[in-house]
């Protein structure tokens, strides 16, 4: 569980996908922000989902980008 999801700001457009699918992870304020974590495929599935591809994954293990 080493996926760690950023949220770029100026391109959240609060759909609220990403909270649905990964609600431990992800609350809504005026954009989404990042509460808690969850298993990586959560996380995964969690950015996957948004349309705005806002949410990028990055595993701490490696320190690389996994996503998009
Ligand atoms: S799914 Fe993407 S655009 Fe929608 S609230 Fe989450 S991060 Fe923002």
């Amino acid at each position: 569980m080493s996926y760690r999801p950023v949220i770029d700001e100026s391109a959240c457009a609060a759909h609220g996908d990403c909270v649905e699918v990964a609600p431990t992870v992800f609350k809504m304020d005026d954009i989404a922000v990042v509460i808690g974590t969850a298993p990586d495929d959560v996380i995964l599935a969690a950015a996957e989902s948004c349309p705005s591809v806002a949410i990028s994954v990055i595993d701490d293990a490696t320190g690389q980008q996994v996503y998009p």
